[in-house]
């Protein structure tokens, strides 16, 4: 199939306006850190500074934390349902209001294409709002008693793979519930979660309500360790999922993760060919494959191996790889430098442990940070590619015979959050989904994201959900 060439197609940047230098959002007001210390962040596309952030130390994290525990006593924990209501619905408007500038800043700091993070990250982010607004005068419907309380401040630490999306998926069930928060975002992407910050002052959402504070690691951990926080939120890695675990056990800290998957994509023989590389495609190279629920293992049923195959191959020569703005971009940049050497380590050990890797033709831009699209085949059970969370644009390819060993192979991980499954029949369907310890089970689909379902995981891949009715729960005293 010949490759069209496409004339470029950039999302003006003019519409988004950096400040050079940003503080930390405590208690309504943007403020300097007490230490003064800072550092940069940059377009992982480009390696160009955008902006300067504060570095927040253990000082500011008491202050965000006072912050919140004052708006949370005297005024949010106070608000009836409905008037909370209405500041989510506000926040919702102003999200889709300004949907094209959160977009830019997002895939400037971000790295994903434009048509990502203008088609699904911020519509999301609204709809996250949208619904949670809906909840907030509801609560005594959602099935945990007839008036059920706020736990009070929640500490909540997200990664960099869906920025805004992350906070959203934190802030908006916390407040609907009546708590207030402080958020972390990613040291690597601390933009959109400041963009936030104004909007949360354009809504006048009482001050200290939502309080951002940015930082690394370091800060992560001090916030979700002191002790005025009641509730710990956390999305990320399994190993800092399993710190924060030890840390919040002594405590009476609620706490949720969502934590890292190796999700098993699964097509049948019967299944619709050129629908399910549609699907393979989507469930690894969206958002570069830095996504938790990836389907980063596809099992294929070995009577149409080499048909799947040579039509994923085709389709993936068709990607188009270069600048996050450009409207075309299928595949966007590595979100930093340790991330694409993380993905290349295991590429290399891969190639090591006797898979055979395969990209297609592809330019990669010289600045910035790059990976092509991978296909490893050959691959076995035992091999690290198979085992192991590469977070990138990989995809390790495993054969199955029959459903039962299909289910077997999908569940022999350490983890548990997701699951793609491609066939015609809908009982096989059934089959596959009430035997696979995956959170999230998906038919004929992958990567469909939905504020009304639940989401979360299994064994490693953490525990608790966030949306639907059932991440109510996680801010609710019950
Ligand atoms: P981390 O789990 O380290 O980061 C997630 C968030 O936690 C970030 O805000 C981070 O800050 C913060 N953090 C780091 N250490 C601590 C700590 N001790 N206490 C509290 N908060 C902390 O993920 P990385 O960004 O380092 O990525 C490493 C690997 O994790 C990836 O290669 C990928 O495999 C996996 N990952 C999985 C995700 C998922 O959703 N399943 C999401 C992100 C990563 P900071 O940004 O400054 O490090």
């Amino acid at each position: 199939m010949p490759k069209f060439e496409y004339a470029p197609a950039p999302e003006s940047r003019s519409i988004v306006s950096l400040r050079e230098s940003y503080g930390l959002f405590i208690g309504g007001e943007f403020t300097p850190g007490v230490d003064g210390r800072a550092f940069k962040t940059i377009s992982p596309a480009t390696e160009e500074v955008l902006a300067e952030v504060t570095e927040a130390g253990p000082a500011d994290v008491d202050r965000a934390v006072s912050a919140a525990r004052q708006a949370y006593e005297h005024t949010w924990s106070r608000l009836p349902g409905t008037e909370r209501a209405k500041y989510l619905f506000r926040i919702a408007r102003i999200v889709q209001e300004k949907g094209r500038e959160l977009a830019v800043l997002e895939s400037l700091d971000n790295g994903k294409p434009i048509r990502e993070s203008r088609d699904v990250d911020i519509p999301l982010v609204a709809a996250h709002f949208f619904y949670h607004a809906g909840w907030a005068d509801k609560l005594e419907y959602a099935g945990y008693g007839p008036a059920p309380r706020p736990l009070g401040v929640a500490g909540q630490v997200i990664p960099w793979n869906f920025p805004l999306l992350m906070l959203a998926w934190k802030i908006a069930p916390a407040l609907a519930c009546g708590n207030t928060v402080v958020l972390k975002p990613a040291e690597t992407t601390p933009l959109t979660a400041l963009a936030f910050a104004e909007i949360c002052q354009q809504a006048d959402l009482p001050p200290g309500v939502v309080n951002i504070i940015t930082g690394a690691g370091e800060t992560g951990r001090a916030l979700v360790t002191h002790p005025g926080i009641d509730k710990v939120a956390f999305t990320g890695s399994t190993e800092v999922g399993k710190e924060i675990a030890r840390a919040c056990a002594p405590s009476r800290k609620k706490l949720t993760l969502e934590l890292g998957g190796k999700a098993a994509n699964i097509v049948f023989e019967d299944a619709p060919v050129d629908q399910a590389v549609e699907g393979i495609v989507n469930g690894i190279f969206f958002n570069q494959g830095h996504v938790c629920c990836a389907g980063s293992r596809l099992l294929v049923q070995e009577s149409v191996y080499s048909e799947v195959l040579a039509a994923l191959r085709r389709r993936l020569e068709t990607l188009r790889l270069g600048d996050p703005l450009d409207k075309n971009t299928d595949v966007g940049a590595i979100n930093s430098a340790a991330q694409l050497a993380k993905i290349r380590e295991l590429s290399e050990v891969g190639e090591a442990e006797g898979a055979q890797r395969w990209s297609p033709p592809c330019e990669l831009p010289v600045k910035g940070f790059w990976f092509p699209p991978t296909v490893f085949t050959g691959v076995s059970q035992a091999h690290r590619i198979a085992r192991e969370e590469i977070f990138g644009p990989v995809l390790s390819v495993l054969t199955f015979r029959t459903p039962a060993e299909a289910v077997e192979k999908a569940n022999n991980t350490p983890y548990g959050l997701s699951a793609g499954v491609w066939t015609e029949k809908g009982s096989l369907i059934l089959w596959m989904a009430s035997r696979l310890r995956a959170g999230v089970v998906w038919a004929n689909t992958f990567n469909k994201f939905d504020p009304t379902s639940p989401f979360g995981g299994y064994k490693e891949s953490g525990y608790g959900r966030e949306g639907g009715r059932h991440g109510l729960e996680a801010y609710l005293d019950v």
